[in-house]
């Protein structure tokens, strides 16, 4: 059944929920939204009629953070809405669910009360006058039920049910006799503590299983203080240890997965063509960065003469990776299907699903072996979503494990999620080395883990200097050893890149033997084109560019369409071009150094600024250069928004969206306040007239 609202009517309480796009625009289903309460003739009191709760979506590692939850909310609180509960702003950048779950939680009580009050008899008054009604009956309620933030430390044991969620396991004492307890939905979950625990102080443990790295922890019997043995992945304390738990539903299964001998030879080594993706030559590949690097930066260059590929500096790349050999190797074993990966696998929708909209996944070819899609579908590594450890609960056989994994994906374990599922990434391998009785189908895998997706890199060239070529640059990205993961590893993309290219690899300063045909590296690539980050076809315009580390990429294609456009239009007045860069060291990581000093040579460049964040290394000199590019920019406060603000320049941003673009952006703020002697608003409206007017682009990652 499909329910009409009409807002302009509406006198229930009314949940919205929006997430921001773009550089803090509406998504595109709340654009008409957005426009209609934007309009100046609505009267002040146009929504007086409405209260309503807001959860607004966003990321804090771009500029305009919820953007589009703040318009809409301070638009309606300017109409005369009122809130029935505080708005929530739920990050992505640093897990949604931090916001979102204690939002969620508090929501159904403030939905209850806010009912409860309009059913209330209200004192009498003039019909007309809804304003002063729905103040008082709401505003209360605003302060009243307020957003609280999801504590690190365990809950306590609740006994409140949670919406549609099933509670597990009540009284400390019911642990030696499983109990049985019905949820709201009707189905019956027995207790699954481990009835080895008859221990009732605040010291017992839920040991669940036994992993080679966590001897301190193993070796330690129930009975010994928290502060000695420490809680893990696999190992819980009390309270969370003996509480009560409310866990999610479980989600329905959905897919019935045959696995058939192959009539045919499969070709498992390379994916099936994709839409859009070209396989491409490698011609050459070169290590921009020293052996000492921190970081270690790829030049990859792809030969697309025989695959033309329309693409403009400012366009990325997607790069089709699998995922590891090893890893796809370890799971077969662990799935117990090894001798089975050159199957086919057949998959049909059950018959009798519960599961709503129920699809076979589209992106699974048919026909594929059991080794194809766990190489090429499937994201092996995604974080384990609740959804998907529930589920994987009625694969263990164990108890103990069993109650653990009800533990990460309840609400009280929340906070135990986070910290050794969510913070270090753990995935479904991980999980499974760790819970050793844990024996999914692969049915589950399929569906819970999400599509592997391509990975997009920066064009880092220009057709104009580079015909029938496109470069793009990497880091390889090197997460450190965790105590859940002893090994550490390599980003899946960057880590297969290097491996690819490495036989034909150019290291700096040393002479290379040339690879043969038969060795040249392919990758399957697909253009990605970003219409809104170019070069302004006026070649007078200043061009002000902020780029460091990878970030630089785009901005040396720019350059080189730059360097062309001088020599075939000598008698053009080209703007002043600024290329802001940064890295630590100027003599390990300082990438593209002679390209870029070229530019400035020719006179491309106009003006080139380096910083870098550890030179001089601590302790031997006393650091006097700027340290960031937003420093840097600060530097020059006065050039820049000179050419910004009076001769209509334009400002690029790329690279890591972690602090960089936040860090620009207060940087451009300051200064033009200080510029313009502006307050801070105006300095803000400022900038988003230069976002408006698309002279303020941005192109970051994360
Ligand atoms: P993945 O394995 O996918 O890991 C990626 C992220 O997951 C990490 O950054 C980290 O946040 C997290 N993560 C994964 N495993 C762990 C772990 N064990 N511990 C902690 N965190 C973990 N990159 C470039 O280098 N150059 C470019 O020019 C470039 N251009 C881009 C353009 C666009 C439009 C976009 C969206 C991204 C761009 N990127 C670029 C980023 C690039 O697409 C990849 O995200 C990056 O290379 C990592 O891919 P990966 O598969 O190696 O890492």
């Amino acid at each position: 059944m499909v329910y009409q609202f009409n807002l302009e009517k509406e006198r229930a309480p009314v949940v919205i929920v929006v997430s921001t796009t773009g550089d803090g625009d509406p998504p595109d289903n709340a654009l008409k939204f957005v426009k209609r309460i934007k309009k100046k003739t609505l009267s002040s009191d146009h929504y007086a009629h409405l209260c309503y709760a807001l959860l607004a979506l966003g990321d804090t590692n771009y500029a305009n953070f919820c953007n589009c939850g703040k318009t809409i909310d301070g638009r309606l609180q300017e109409l005369g809405a009122k809130h029935f509960y505080a708005t929530g702003y739920a990050d992505d950048g640093v897990g949604l669910e931090l916001v979102l779950d204690p939002w969620l939680e508090g929501l159904w009580e403030a939905i209850r009360r806010a009912l409860s009050k309009m059913s209330a008899p209200q004192p009498k008054r003039d019909v007309t006058d809804t304003r002063v009604s729905s103040e008082e009956t709401f505003e209360s309620l605003a302060t009243d039920v307020s957003l609280h933030l999801l504590s690190l430390e365990p809950e306590p044991a609740s006994t409140e049910c949670l919406g549609k969620q099933e509670e597990i396991g009540r009284a400390k004492t019911e642990s030696t006799t499983p109990a049985v307890k019905a949820s709201e939905t009707g189905s019956t979950v027995p207790d699954l503590r481990p009835v080895s625990v008859t221990d009732t102080t605040q010291t017992s443990p839920n040991r669940s299983c036994v992993i080679a790295d966590h001897k301190s922890v193993l070796g330690t019997p129930s009975g010994v203080p928290a502060a000695v043995a420490e809680a893990s992945l696999t190992l819980s304390f009390p309270p969370l240890s003996e509480s009560a738990l409310n866990v999610p539903n479980l989600p329905p299964p959905y897919l019935d997965v045959v696995l058939q001998e192959a009539t045919t030879r499969e070709e498992t080594g390379v994916p099936v063509m994709k839409e859009g993706f070209q396989e491409v030559p490698v011609s050459r590949s070169a290590k921009l960065t020293s052996d000492d690097s921190v970081k270690t930066a790829l030049l990859v260059e792809l030969d697309i003469s025989a695959h033309p590929m329309d693409y403009q500096p400012g366009d990325s790349l997607d790069v089709l990776c699998p995922n590891r050999v090893s890893e796809v190797g370890e799971l077969l074993l662990r799935l117990g299907l090894m001798d089975r990966k050159s199957h086919c696998i057949q998959l049909s929708l059950q018959k009798d699903t519960k599961k709503k909209a129920a699809q076979i996944p589209s992106y699974i070819p048919e026909n594929s072996t059991l080794q194809y899609l766990l190489t090429w579908c499937l994201e092996i590594r995604s974080v384990l979503k609740k959804a998907f450890i529930r589920s994987l609960v009625e694969c263990t056989e164990e108890s103990g494990e069993k109650r653990r994994l009800q533990e990460l994906c309840s609400k009280q374990g929340s906070a135990d999620y986070n910290l050794y599922v969510r913070d270090p990434r753990l995935g479904i391998l991980d999980l499974l080395r760790a819970f050793p009785s844990c024996q999914p189908p692969l049915s589950l895998l399929i569906e819970h883990l999400p599509k592997l997706q391509p990975r997009p890199y920066s064009a880092a060239s220009s057709r104009m200097r580079h015909p029938g070529q496109l470069h793009f640059v990497f880091n390889i990205i090197e997460f450190p050893a965790c105590i859940e993961r002893p090994g550490g590893r390599r980003g899946l993309c960057t880590g297969w890149l290097s491996d690819l290219v490495d036989p034909i690899l150019l290291h700096p300063g040393k002479v290379q033997s040339s690879s043969t045909s038969s060795s040249v590296p392919k990758v399957h690539v697909s253009l990605r084109q970003n219409c809104s980050f170019r070069l302004p076809s006026d070649l007078s315009k200043p061009l002000i560019m902020i780029g460091p580390g990878t970030g630089v990429a785009p901005f040396i294609g720019f350059l080189q369409q730059r360097e062309k456009e001088r020599e075939d239009n000598p008698e053009v007045v080209f703007g002043e071009t600024w290329l802001f860069f940064g890295c630590r060291h100027r003599d390990r990581d300082f990438l593209f150094r002679e390209e870029l000093q070229g530019f400035v040579g020719n006179g491309t460049l106009t003006h080139l600024k380096v910083c870098f964040s550890r030179d001089p290394p601590e302790g031997t000199e006393t650091r006097t250069g700027p340290r960031y590019v937003q420093h840097d920019l600060l530097l020059h406060a006065k050039d820049i928004t000179n050419l910004l603000l009076r001769e209509n320049g334009y400002l690029y941003v790329c690279g890591d969206a972690k602090n960089m673009a936040k860090d620009v952006n207060d940087a451009l703020m300051e200064m033009i306040a200080a510029e313009l002697q502006l307050d801070k608003l105006e300095a803000m409206k400022a900038l988003a007239r230069l976002r408006e007017e698309k002279r303020y682009l941005q192109d970051i990652w994360n």
